[in-house]
């Protein structure tokens, strides 16, 4: 296991620590862009209150319901549908970095993650409950979006998509997850890193030139 990564079992030892759980949802789909790009899979995530890029879910206390029961609870107040997460769909719990974007066991916050494919059609619900009747519309969560996984010809789509800020190990947590479940081959994968890191340090530039 990773330095910081422990087992679902383990984490739930820990009586003093904070628990916050987040799920990434995603399923199959035979559209294409432009009629011509294959999208392959819909990977949701959320524009989140504080401007970054993140999964849905949130604070859970094991001592007033299961992790499962209370991501569900979560998922309902950002998505407007309870979708039911179980311990099947567990993929990773460990600290939460301080900064760095890695695990820590300094943090006294364990982060647990799930993975769970769904319907394309139950994503697209949830896409429209998230928009008018999640609780968390317009305050906690400002829209869902897709991961574009695809690189168009002029070098737009994951590597730009993974040059914007994410909370926490988010950005790993998606890396990892689309290497791991096939979703995007391991040689597109890290051309899209390559790319969103040079695109990262040209905006860099950029910034210091306009200030
Ligand atoms: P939330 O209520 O969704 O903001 O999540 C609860 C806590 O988990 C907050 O302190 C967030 O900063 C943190 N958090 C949320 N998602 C992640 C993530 N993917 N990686 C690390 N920390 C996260
Ligand atoms: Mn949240």
């Amino acid at each position: 296991m990773a330095s910081g990564q422990m087992s679902r079992d383990e984490a739930l030892e820990c009586t003093r620590c904070r628990h916050a759980c987040h799920v990434m949802l995603y399923s199959e789909t035979a559209t294409q862009l432009f009629g011509r790009i294959p999208i392959w899979y819909i990977v949701l995530m959320q524009m989140r209150f504080d401007g970054l890029l993140g999964f849905p879910g949130g604070f859970v206390n094991p001592s007033e319901e299961t992790l499962e029961a209370g991501l569900t609870r979560e998922l309902l107040e950002e998505l407007g549908v309870a979708v039911p997460v179980s311990t099947e769909d567990h993929v990773e719990s460990c600290f939460s970095p301080p900064r760095s974007g890695t695990c820590s066991s300094s943090s006294r916050l364990i982060l647990h993650f799930y993975v769970k494919k769904i319907e394309e059609e139950q994503i697209r619900e949830i896409e429209k409950a998230a928009a008018s009747t999640a609780a968390d519309h317009g305050l906690e969560v400002l829209g869902m979006v897709r991961v574009p996984l695809y690189t168009t010809k002029s070098g737009g789509g994951l590597s730009c998509f993974l040059s914007h800020s994410f909370i926490g190990v988010a950005r790993s947590q998606l890396v990892n997850s689309l290497l791991r479940l096939h979703l995007v081959s391991p040689g597109d994968l890290r051309e899209a890193l390559r790319g969103s890191q040079r695109r990262h340090a040209e905006s860099a530039q950029n910034l210091q030139a306009q200030q």
